[in-house]
């Protein structure tokens, strides 16, 4: 080779370096590019790139993130059995259908989707009741007089554990009361309660779980039971006399369990929770007939004015929005916990009613679930409506609840695994009260009643070894 190509391939590559140096440190055609097809995804990224130069490695983590972060809700949904809202969610990711964690989710929910089985009946789930837990066997179990009587009526928070994880074992889902039916209006403008398809994997069997009196009454508060519903860093966690705020009672335990188990919620769905008023509401002295100003002049027994009542009302309301947003329904459950069956009069269960809606409908919302204060229904297990074979008292009770926006009713029934009536526009359900003595009677070798959902074994199992015998 002479000389002169040398010196020309030299200058040349001279050249190309100068232009790639300009390239990559000048780049004059940068900007002036974008297709014109840029989707909202990639442009959104690339104003955030532009706009803050250090920016230019956290821009495209944090939308990576947000994906992340939304591909995990649709995957909570899903384990929920709620597809369709998971696809939804899906669907509303930027760039979903070039995604691969997108494309085998939604793959994955066709797939569940196509061999789900429609519960075959709706009137063949069971309810199970319950009330505040015991949270402290040793205050609770003391010996005085109280304590037989919790050992009757309560299981305590090592129980209710083992009976969820127990359920949850064996394939049982929690469902609402609008899970199970719900009132269509038809063309003529005529309401009827109809059936839900409830959508299950094979294997799972829907259940409603309730807990009555979530008012938190003074008398059992020395008693080692919850005082108190609070909101703790948006969670539901309950107060217990001075000790930090925790998992002592039903919701907290069901938020955590499902938290970790989302396949034991129907939709997100957990359990109804049925309140009086005599006493506030969570443990809210709110209540204006017993805790205002004038509640000495109201009831001698309630003598003592509570001085923060306005503001207890906003913070148990402010629980009442977190409760149902966390897929918790309230019932109402009289206002002073008297009875609704034959021996109360019309004109007394009316005015019991409309002091429920003054005092506790504004705290905790409309609801159209009726939770029978001491489980006793206002009539026979006839239908409502049955003009020959319900007494007149109890056709205006249940004509008054009715006009009074009360679609569900329980009441409480352990004679049979499981009760529902649904019918014209009403739906009404009989409850399993899982306590103390259901315990003391299977122990004792008489009738489970659980045995459809617990067996002898799993029974003795569960029951706290603190508890005292019958
Ligand atoms: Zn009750």
């Amino acid at each position: 080779m002479g000389l002169m190509p040398v010196i020309i391939l030299s200058a040349l590559l001279v050249v190309v370096l100068i232009l790639i140096i300009i390239l990559v440190f000048f780049n004059p055609f940068k900007k002036k590019e974008d297709p014109p097809e840029i989707n909202v995804n990639e442009s959104r990224i690339e104003v955030i790139n532009e706009s803050a130069q250090p920016a230019e490695t956290t821009a495209p983590a944090q939308a990576d993130d947000a994906v992340q972060t939304a591909i995990a809700k649709a995957r909570r949904a899903a384990a929920m059995y709620d597809y369709d809202a998971a696809l939804e969610m899906i669907a509303a990711i930027p760039d979903y259908a070039s995604n691969p964690d997108c494309i085998s989710l939604t793959a994955e929910i066709g797939d569940t989707k196509a061999r789900l089985i429609k519960w075959s009946d709706n009137t063949k789930i069971s309810h199970l009741r319950f009330h505040t837990l015991i949270a402290d066997t040793a205050l609770a179990f003391d010996g005085d007089q109280r304590a037989a009587s919790y050992a009757k009526t309560t299981v305590t928070v090592t129980e209710f554990k083992n009976i969820i994880q127990k359920l949850y074992e064996k394939g049982f889902v929690l469902v609402g009361m609008h899970d199970i039916a719900e009132l269509e209006t038809a063309a003529d403008g005529s309401a009827a309660m109809k059936q839900k398809a409830i959508l299950l994997p094979a294997g799972k069997t829907p259940i409603v779980i309730s807990q009555d009196d979530l008012n938190y009454y003074r008398v059992t508060a020395a008693d080692g039971f919850a005082t108190k519903l609070v909101l703790a860093d948006g969670k539901i966690k309950c107060e217990m006399n001075g000790r930090e705020p925790g998992d002592y009672d039903i919701v907290p335990i069901l938020d955590a369990f499902i938290e970790e188990h989302p396949d034991f919620s129907y939709h997100g769905s957990k359990g109804i929770l049925a309140v009086t008023g005599y006493e506030g509401v969570f443990g809210y002295r709110t209540s204006d007939t017993h805790f205002g100003p004038d509640c000495a002049a109201n009831d001698p027994l309630y003598a003592v004015p509570n001085v923060n009542i306005e503001e207890d009302k906003k913070k148990a309301a402010e629980v009442a929005k977190t409760l149902k947003a966390e897929g918790w329904e309230i019932a109402m459950h009289g206002w002073n916990h008297a009875s609704f069956g034959a021996a109360r009069t019309y004109e007394s269960l009316t005015a019991d009613v409309e002091l429920w809606k003054k005092e506790v409908e504004p705290i905790v919302g409309k609801t159209d679930i009726l939770i029978y204060p001491t489980g006793e229904d206002i009539g026979s297990f006839r239908l409502y409506t049955d003009a020959e074979r319900q007494t007149e008292l109890t056709l205006t009770k249940y004509e008054y609840l009715k006009n009074s926006g009360f679609n569900y009713f329980c009441n409480i029934d352990a004679s049979t695994p499981y009760w529902v009536q649904i019918s014209g526009s009403y739906l009404r359900q009989g409850r399993l009260n899982v306590d103390g003595r259901m315990f003391t009677e299977i122990l004792s070798g008489q009738k489970n009643r659980l045995e459809h959902l617990l067996s002898n074994e799993e029974i003795r199992a569960i029951v706290d070894p603190i508890r005292p015998a019958a």
